[in-house]
């Protein structure tokens, strides 16, 4: 199994580290020729627009969506979960996503006192369920809107949902590559191992 992440900018190194420690297998994606073969693909946390501007500039944009679309797990975390949305609330001038996940977002979404901050959060859903998840927030985004297939898989003690779901895709607004707990990625790796044996 090899578990792409898309290495434009932002915490790509540090997936890789994280995806190792679960004993998986990784290659970095740039360009289109990258995804061929992969079972699954990690977006990092960075600036959601930056990753946006060097999708499109490499190509990489439309053939990403097109395989997630088509059934391939995903794990996206912060910039990645904004990228992943089909609607951001506040999104920077011509900023545009992959907008394969049915759901809103809001970028920045708490206010400067906690900017950036850790904590612990249970994460669950269907097959999985981890509690007390160490996590660090950055400029996180929240989700602010639901489509029918999404459901929200982790919501802070203050109320603000800090994860979804979509099928194939799990997206969270905080880096849990970050602080050496490392069961979101055993889990979402459970995922992609499922989806590998169905063969679809
Ligand atoms: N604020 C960033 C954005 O809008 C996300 C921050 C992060 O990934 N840590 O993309």
């Amino acid at each position: 199994m090899i578990i792409g992440v898309l290495s434009l900018q932002g915490g790509v190194d540090e997936h890789i580290a994280a995806l190792e420690a679960c004993d998986a297998s990784t290659r970095k994606v740039r360009l289109p020729r990258d995804l061929e073969g992969i079972d699954g693909i990690v977006i990092p946390g960075g600036e959601s627009t930056v990753i946006d501007k060097l999708a499109r500039a490499f190509d990489v944009a439309k053939p990403l969506a097109a395989l997630i679309d088509a059934g391939l797990p995903a794990l996206a975390t912060c910039a990645g979960l904004i990228y992943v949305a089909k609607h951001v609330d506040n999104p920077a001038p011509g900023q545009q996503t992959l907008g394969v996940v049915d759901a809103g977002v809001r970028r920045n979404a708490f206010g400067s006192q906690r900017e950036s901050f850790d904590t612990t959060v249970d994460v669950a859903w269907h097959g999985a369920s981890m509690e007390g998840v160490k996590a660090s927030f950055i400029r996180a985004p929240i989700v602010t809107e639901f489509g029918v297939g999404v459901e929200a898989i982790a919501v802070l003690k203050s109320g603000e949902v800090v994860g979804m779901r979509q099928g194939n895709i799990v997206a969270l607004s905080f880096h849990p590559e970050e602080t050496g707990d490392f069961r979101i990625h055993n889990a979402w790796l459970e995922l992609v191992r499922e989806h590998a044996e169905l063969g679809i």
